[in-house]
């Protein structure tokens, strides 16, 4: 595989898939630009060998069609800004060709939302998939998605995928089109390169003691993580909405709190696991309840095995706090995904922003953390803590996938894994 870094793209094209699907509000405006700036040390460096530079990218979920509310062409003049270079427009992706062979190196061309053709996820659309016909119309778009991939890569000399959001999805830009490249001429971006070895950092070569924080609302999203994770880490804490399925499953009474019923048999079963397998598995021990699911509430911190009805546990307690800090202190690795609370309500927000703290405290004692997903990330931010832990993922859903083990087709596209 090329190196991003030692490539030398001068007198070259250069086609980057990035995630600029950024938030915008009902004027068009760009709310956070976190996404482009983040690409932007990839697309600088094509810039600056002497590269021309076609920039592709999805936005929102237009579903196959054309919406004008998601057109990238919204974001065109912040992209220029952000680059310190003009910026040109091709209307439609699959029909971009001239302007993509008229580009002079250091010129820069933004191609339309890939999304606003199906051919880019591949699915078919307007059929069920419990339809008769439906394996032939799923063989029928991955022929044409093959086709406009085909199409994406006709444009440029090289590929570079720096889309760490999407690195989970075998889609026509973010893995289809390595096909049309040979292996000295695609490779991942330097954004991506950091994503990839931040996670191979805690999965293949953590420092023990490694300490897992798992948190978030339900166990359900985060069982393959969970499972995968117990044969790598020392201790996992498990907080959070989730961690009530485990306190049920054992036989407490978790009064209103979320939990899932179906779970239980899994819960136990990860209970026994951890115990196998001589992980410590943290689970709450006492819980900040509210007698209704508001900032409001009033609030009471109670043994979480015996939560009174009527009351619902939103946030960590004390002792459990405190046991937790103790482990995250302790730790070399630590990998946090999920609040530990409902953190959005300010007055249940305290276990979650102590988290943050003990993560970053262990990191200034020399610990390597990783914090994925989007709430954990919010809340690395809302404490202001984000630039005190080593690294932040941006890719909520490829992180999780890439946790469970599983290679992801953006990555093994290009890698050839
Ligand atoms: P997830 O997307 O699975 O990481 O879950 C994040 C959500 O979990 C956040 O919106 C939190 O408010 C929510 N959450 C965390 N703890 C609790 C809790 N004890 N009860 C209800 N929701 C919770």
């Amino acid at each position: 595989m090329v190196n991003f870094k030692d490539f030398d793209f001068a007198g070259k094209k250069a086609i980057v898939r990035v995630d600029f699907n950024v938030p915008l509000n009902e004027k068009g405006e760009i709310t956070d630009d976190t996404r482009i700036r983040g690409a932007l040390p990839t697309l600088k460096k094509i810039l600056a060998d002497g590269g021309a530079l076609i920039i592709m990218s999805h936005m929102g979920k237009p579903k196959g069609k054309v919406n004008p509310k998601l057109s990238l062409g919204q974001i065109a003049n912040a992209v220029a800004a952000a680059l310190g270079t003009p910026v040109k427009f091709a209307p439609d992706c699959a029909d971009a060709s001239t302007a993509a062979e008229a580009l002079k190196p250091g010129e820069v061309l933004l191609l339309e939302n890939l999304r606003f053709y199906p051919e880019e996820e591949g699915k078919p659309v307007g059929i069920d998939k419990t339809d008769p016909a439906y394996d032939a119309a799923k063989k029928e778009m991955k022929a044409r998605q093959a086709e406009f991939a085909e199409k994406l890569a006709s444009y440029a000399d090289v590929y570079v995928n720096d889309a760490f959001g999407t690195a989970h999805r075998r889609h026509a830009s973010t893995a289809v089109i390595a096909d049309y490249f040979d292996a000295e001429h695609k490779m991942l971006g330097l954004l991506m390169e950091k994503e990839v070895v931040a996670i191979d950092n805690v999965l293949r070569n953590a420092r023990h003691p490694f300490t897992a924080i798992i948190g978030g609302s339900k166990v359900s999203s985060k069982l393959a993580v969970i499972k995968n994770l117990l044969d790598k880490v020392d201790n996992l804490i498990i907080g959070g909405g989730m961690g009530f399925t485990f306190i049920k499953a054992q036989g407490g009474h978790i009064g209103d709190s979320l939990h899932e019923d179906d779970l239980m048999d899994e819960a136990l079963g990860i209970i026994a696991a951890a115990k196998a397998k001589g992980v410590n598995l943290a689970l709450s021990s006492r819980t900040v309840a509210a007698d209704s699911f508001s900032n409001d509430a009033n609030r009471q911190e109670v043994d979480i095995f015996n939560i009174p009805d009527g009351w619902e546990g939103m946030d960590a307690g004390e002792e459990s706090l405190a046991r937790w800090r103790e482990i995250i202190l302790a730790s070399k690795t630590i990998l946090w995904n999920g609040p530990v609370g409902v953190f959005e309500f300010e007055n249940f927000a305290h276990g979650t922003g102590e988290i943050a703290k003990y993560v970053a405290e262990a990191t200034r004692n020399g610990a390597y953390s990783l914090i994925g997903g989007g709430d954990s990330v919010a809340a690395v931010n809302k404490f202001g803590l984000a630039d005190r832990v080593s690294y932040v993922s941006t890719g909520g859903g490829a992180m999780l996938e890439a946790i469970e083990g599983k290679v992801l087709p953006g990555v093994a596209a290009i890698k050839g894994e």
